[in-house]
């Protein structure tokens, strides 16, 4: 017999696990589908983020900022080590036992909800059904009065640069190095390709960035996007813009890239590795039968409303699968969304304030509307900006790179938006979007107390400025 529910989730990253959990927790009888398995054919939950994104490229992070301070900065800090070296096997062992730390954490989380967990590739029929085929290619079918398509993305490949999974890899492959690379090619610089760039570049490889497009950081505010440019270039990442990566051979152990400069000169780079990271696209391929209904815009992102609702009543998706920043915590709030839409609850995501982290050291982090957005919408715009070099406890810690910046609207005083470049920028962003969510003016800002020596006093310091009253700054204005 057809067994049947009340919401069935399709995948079990971030935006579908959420969404598992939030409907269980409302009453109501739900499934999660999932077809990643592990070695043994056990059920693997999470998704990308836990298993080949977030979370194993944070633990590399925060691996190799540990090896390049204890060999760049504990001198400094008068600590001595006789002998620095990295063992990168030890260094994936504990990433690896992070990574199966979370996932397990989501099965105990779907046990303790009553989450049902099917392991199998799902395909939506229409009609409320689902079926679902298992690792032995046994078919079967449930009944569900509400799907949620939660199949996420995978990574883009480009036909000049095809990946061998061994020279040329994607960003999965870019977490399993068995030992660092001299000289690393990396295509994009994206956020895969700074974060997974800084990772292998503090190790010591060698790492040459090739971006296709002319400026920096395309989607940050100019002001942020410069500086960390400057930046990234002294930690020795050699980012090239507006090359164009014409084509690839692999010989021996050796990738040969051919590509054009901006002045459409032809050039060739030898590396030992190649990350190919230059954006990600939805798994929505045969996920649909003809007779779903179920509509994919011409990129294969399923189409949505401001609901995340299809066309098809009782069928939704979020997450990578949908239009939007292909974000974790973005896909996470759909999947709450959605399953109190479910329960009959009323509820929205606020696409305005989904905040940007890039998680280089510094981080780079926005929310909000950069100043050229803002000036873009006929805003009357002011800006203010403190540096991190005149904050106690940033100059404490040897972290005094980068500034904070508000964008506020001058009619209004209301903060539009909030931008960083330094080594907290993701947490005092944070602090930004509650403001901004509480819609804060400038003014609520500058009158709240900062704890001191906090970096936090930066994001103070930045109200201040806005106004051109921060305490701190020789230079009334401008921080960089
Ligand atoms: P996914 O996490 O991709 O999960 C989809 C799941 O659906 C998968 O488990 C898949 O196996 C399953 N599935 C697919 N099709 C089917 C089917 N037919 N039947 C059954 N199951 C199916 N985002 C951040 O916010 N912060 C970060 O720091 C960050 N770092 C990243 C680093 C890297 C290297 C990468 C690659 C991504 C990173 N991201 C980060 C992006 C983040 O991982 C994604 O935005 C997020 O995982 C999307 O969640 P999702 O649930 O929509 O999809
Ligand atoms: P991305 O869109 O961030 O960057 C891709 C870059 O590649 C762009 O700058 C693009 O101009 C460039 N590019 C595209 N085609 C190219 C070509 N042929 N040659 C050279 N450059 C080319 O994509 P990504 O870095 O692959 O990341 C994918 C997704 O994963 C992103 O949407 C991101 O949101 C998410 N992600 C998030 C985090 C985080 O939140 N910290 C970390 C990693 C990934």
């Amino acid at each position: 017999m057809t067994e049947k529910f009340d919401v069935a989730v399709i995948g079990a990253g971030p935006a579908g696990y959420v969404c598992a959990i939030r409907a269980a927790q409302l009453g109501l009888k739900t499934v999660c589908v999932e077809k990643w398995q592990d070695a043994a054919g056990k059920p693997t939950l999470g998704g990308t983020c836990l298993n080949v994104g977030c979370i194993p490229s944070k633990a590399l992070l925060d691996s190799s900022h540990r090896f390049h301070q204890a060999a760049h900065q504990f001198a400094e800090h008068g600590i001595a080590l006789e002998k620095l070296g990295i063992d990168v096997a030890a260094m994936m062992k504990r990433k690896d036992k992070v990574v199966q730390k979370m996932s397990g954490g989501i099965k105990a989380l779907f046990a303790a909800n009553g989450v049902s967990l099917i392991s199998g590739v799902a395909r939506v029929l229409g009609n409320e059904r689902i079926e679902i085929t298992d690792a032995a290619g046994k078919v079967s079918e449930i009944h569900a009065s509400n799907t949620v398509v939660a199949t996420g993305s995978h990574p883009v490949e480009i036909p000049p640069v095809p990946l061998d999974d061994n020279l040329i890899v994607n960003s999965t492959g870019a977490l399993e190095f068995d030992k660092v690379p001299g000289r690393l090619g990396v295509i994009g610089a994206g956020v895969i390709g700074l974060e997974l760039g800084s990772v292998w570049a503090r190790l010591g490889s060698q790492v040459v960035v090739l971006e296709a497009l002319d400026n920096f950081l395309g989607m940050a505010d100019r002001q942020i996007a410069r500086v960390s440019e400057k930046i990234f270039r002294k930690q020795g990442l050699d980012i090239r813009l507006g090359c164009r990566v014409v084509s690839s051979g692999i010989e021996g152990q050796e990738v040969k890239v051919h590509y054009q400069d901006p002045q459409g000169k032809e050039v060739v780079e030898v590396f030992d590795k190649v990350i190919v990271a230059v954006g990600r696209a939805p798994s929505t391929a045969n996920l649909f039968a003809p007779e779903a209904g179920v509509e994919l815009d011409n990129r294969g992102f399923v189409a949505v409303d401001d609901r995340c609702r299809t066309a098809v009543p009782g069928l939704f998706a979020v997450g990578d699968a949908v239009r939007g920043p292909m974000l974790a915590h973005k896909g996470a709030e759909e999947g709450v969304m959605v399953a109190e839409l479910i329960a009959g609850k009323a509820a929205e995501v606020n696409y305005d304030l989904v905040p940007s982290i890039i998680y280089t050291h510094p981080e780079v982090a926005w929310a909000g509307q950069t100043e050229e957005q803002a000036k873009e919408a006929g805003v009357s715009v002011k800006t203010g900006a403190f540096p991190f070099s005149a904050v106690g406890r940033a100059v404490a810690a040897n972290e005094s790179e980068g500034l904070v910046k508000i964008v506020a609207d001058s009619d209004t005083d209301r903060v539009l938006g909030v931008h960083a470049v330094g080594s907290c920028a993701a947490e005092l962003v944070q602090q930004g979007v509650v403001a901004m969510e509480f819609s804060a003016s400038v003014e609520d800002l500058a009158l709240t107390m900062f704890g001191h020596p906090t970096f936090g006093e930066a994001l103070h310091e930045a109200a201040l400025a806005v106004d051109e009253r921060a305490i701190h700054m020789p230079n009334r204005k401008s921080a960089g």
